[in-house]
């Protein structure tokens, strides 16, 4: 009898681990939004980002255009590529520059859609905890900024990633800019968690359309170029579990860049205000289809099948246009 106490005691004991590390397990999963489609099996967004400026730099025009193309398109919600509020995020909950640079200029019946935000470099300059604050979501029911989550549409997982602390040139080199680290102490167990977390969520996805979104570039031949910590330590799981297609800002154009390795495709839509023309080097390379170094947005039409992905500048006009067909790209493969 006393035997069997101690085995029970034992067992206990194990079950109690058990349970606290797949506790600890399950805490570390990507908080998940379901967003419902609009019931025909088709998926339609734009991605707009680097924007936030009151108005100024053309934010306003290509505002305009997002609203008649959202409308056209029946946009079912908006992705923002970070950089929201210029020049250092937001100072806190009650800064005007919200509704100033989000509510009042992104004023089109089409774009009273959820927006789903991450966060950029400039957004960690400012109080990063206030675009995360849901007392933002009380002023604006549209917008919803994270860190890093997933947006579940049905056909489309979308995962949000946040990549600034994935660049130590911020912590090590912060020049004359003070950053808001709350949240990320120690950048490299932060970042080891967030591929973790990511490596599970994408392993589970079944989603026909895999999308990882981040401020920073994988691939990009304007100002800022490619991002090595992230071609170093995160395209390789985007190519292992066949992301469609890699999203992001920071570069202030918009950009179209095949994977070498992979039926990957980078798109950058970094062009919502101040643009950088001429700012570009490695234009003639083979994997890059389309760069615009001025204002604009894209848009993204998913079917079970098909993806057409258009580009806009600030007159609305459409400047690069493609397709990508899920059945062609398995019967080639
Ligand atoms: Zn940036």
């Amino acid at each position: 009898m006393a035997r069997f106490s101690k085995n029970s005691t034992v067992l206990c004991f194990w079950v109690v681990i058990v349970f606290v590390i797949s506790s600890a397990s399950a805490s570390t999963r990507l908080r998940k939004f379901d967003h419902p489609t609009k019931g025909d099996g088709t998926l339609n967004f734009l991605v707009i980002g680097d924007w936030g400026r009151r108005g100024t730099f053309n934010q306003s025009h290509v505002a305009h255009q997002m609203g008649r193309i959202g409308e056209k398109l029946n946009i079912d919600f908006v992705l923002s590529t970070g950089d929201n509020f210029y020049d250092n995020g937001l100072t806190g909950i009650h800064d005007p520059n919200f509704v100033e640079s989000f509510t009042d200029i992104y004023t089109a019946k089409s774009l009273q859609k959820q927006w789903y935000s991450v966060l950029g470099n400039h957004d960690y300059r400012g109080n990063v905890e206030a675009q995360l604050s849901p007392y933002l979501r009380k002023l604006d029911s549209r917008w919803l900024c994270l860190r890093s989550f997933i947006v579940n549409a049905e056909i489309a997982e979308i995962f949000m990633v946040d990549t600034t602390p994935f660049v130590q040139d911020y912590f090590t080199n912060p020049k004359d800019h003070t950053y808001d680290w709350r949240g990320v102490i120690t950048p490299n167990i932060y970042t080891a968690n967030v591929l973790k977390e990511l490596e599970k969520a994408l392993s589970e996805s079944t989603a026909r359309w895999k999308i990882v979104l981040g401020h920073h570039a994988i691939r990009s031949v304007g100002h800022h170029g490619d991002t090595q910590p992230l071609v170093d330590r995160l395209l390789p799981m985007l190519r292992a579990y066949n992301v469609d297609f890699y999203m992001n800002g920071h570069d202030h154009c918009l950009e179209h860049i095949s994977d070498t390795e992979s039926p990957m495709h980078f798109l950058v839509s970094g062009a919502g205000s101040k643009a950088w023309r001429g700012d570009v080097k490695g234009l003639n390379r083979e994997d890059v289809h389309f760069f615009h170094d001025g204002q604009g947005f894209m848009s993204v039409q998913l079917t079970p099948t098909e993806a057409e992905i258009q580009y806009y500048d600030v007159f609305g006009s459409v400047l690069h246009r493609w397709n990508k067909s899920k059945l062609l790209l398995h019967s080639a493969i």
